[in-house]
């Protein structure tokens, strides 16, 4: 069936929260359990044994979330408590329960040691912030370029053209300039007045919704400085602190990760790709994407069926069959239902799952007005609509 028609089977499920390690989220696969290393990196230790708990406990997929997160997939909820203790033991959630809820943090990957600095007092800080929404996060962006202004995050740490600090609110064109000794402080007490201004409902809020109805932070905390232009977005290959390989589609075997382990510690990114440190070549192995003219890299998939007892379909095997099909530069999304959870944002093609096929959207979000209705699997050709 051709023709502009809307979905007709759109319905889905909007949690407001994330998972993370204490709060895993029931899938199809099993629970989904969110792990945020400390500042974005892992020890080669900290590697190999995530990917030995993912074979352990889960069914030994590991995702990469668009937050710099990793989520491991399949676990049992017998394994949870058992899992927990092994992630403690690898310093991988805090020690107080309160304290891991509380921290939703992304960091530039290209970091500097001003950066680190920041983060980790950022980090410590986090354990006195008030009880904030699920998706609630941060972002600290302060590395030489800024990369990171379309990562997701209510409260962020920017540079400004002249290299200086400041403190975001999401939503904002302005920050606030701020000592780097009292940025993390200055982003706690931002948090605090997100609560006070009425930015929670029934546990929901995200800072840009509040911007939005033109309520701004008081003068300490008010927006005045511009951040500085975002840099080129970064691709597989060599960088200053090692070399840059993409995930397929976000989504590695255990082994992979063990694999990786062994060639360095790991910085996690929030663009499906993961920074080896110190690292100048990789083995080629398998779901690794090595070069920035990969097919690959221009599709985004969700976890689709069976691994999403929301989604419609498998949408994975699909969206690599389509890869070659895309040209250089653009973007096709792949997604199981009309929630659009790999890629919020249009895409240049976006095929979503129906109970009869696939809707196909032309330049908008998985939720747009569709411009083809059930496509089957079989008949996909996407070529002509780019
Ligand atoms: S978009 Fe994909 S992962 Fe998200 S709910 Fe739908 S099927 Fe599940």
């Amino acid at each position: 069936m051709t023709g502009a028609q809307p979905h007709d089977d759109a319905a889905f499920t909007v949690m407001g929260w994330c998972p993370n390690a204490l709060r895993p989220m029931m899938s199809g696969d099993g629970l989904v359990l969110r792990v945020q290393p400390p500042g974005g990196r892992l020890t080669r230790a900290q590697a190999k044994a995530l990917a030995g708990l993912a074979l352990r406990h889960g069914n030994g997929l590991i995702d990469l979330s668009s937050r710099g997160n990793i989520q491991l997939r399949g676990i049992d909820g017998a394994d949870h408590p058992a899992l927990l203790d092994h992630l403690r033991a690898q310093d991988l959630i805090a020690a107080a329960d309160r304290a891991e809820a509380a921290r939703i943090m992304t960091v530039t990957p290209f970091a500097d040691s001003a950066t680190d600095r920041l983060a980790a007092s950022l980090w410590s800080a986090l354990r006195r912030a008030p009880q904030l929404p699920g998706k609630f996060g941060f972002v600290v962006d302060t590395g030489m370029a800024p990369v990171m202004q379309h990562v997701p995050g209510d409260i962020r740490l920017e540079r400004d053209a002249a290299g200086g600090i400041i403190l975001r609110c999401d939503g904002a064109a302005l920050g606030a300039p701020v000592d780097p000794n009292n940025a993390a402080e200055a982003a706690l007490a931002l948090a605090r007045w997100f609560c006070a201004a009425g930015g929670v409902t029934e546990g929901r809020g995200r800072m840009a919704a509040l911007i939005a109805r033109g309520i701004h932070p008081d003068d300490g905390l008010r927006g005045t400085v511009a951040p500085a232009p975002a840099a080129t977005p970064p691709e597989p290959g060599p960088v200053a602190q090692g070399l840059l390989v993409g995930i397929a589609l976000g989504q590695m075997q255990a082994a992979t990760l063990a694999a990786l382990a062994q060639v360095g510690a790991l910085r996690v990114t929030p663009w499906r790709m993961l920074l080896i440190e110190g690292a100048q070549r990789c083995p080629d192995l398998p779901g690794l994407i090595l070069h920035k003219d990969d097919p690959l890299r221009r599709v985004v998939a969700c976890t689709g069926a069976p691994g999403c007892h929301q989604a419609l379909r498998p949408v994975r095997d699909l969206a690599r069959r389509l890869a070659p099909q895309v040209p250089q530069g653009r973007l096709l999304h792949v997604s199981g239902c009309a929630k659009g959870c790999a890629h919020p944002g249009a895409a240049d093609v976006t095929l979503v799952a129906t109970a009869r096929g696939f809707d196909l959207i032309r330049g908008g979000t998985a939720q747009d007005p569709v411009a083809r209705c059930d496509l089957t699997t079989d008949e996909i050709e996407i070529g002509s609509h780019f």
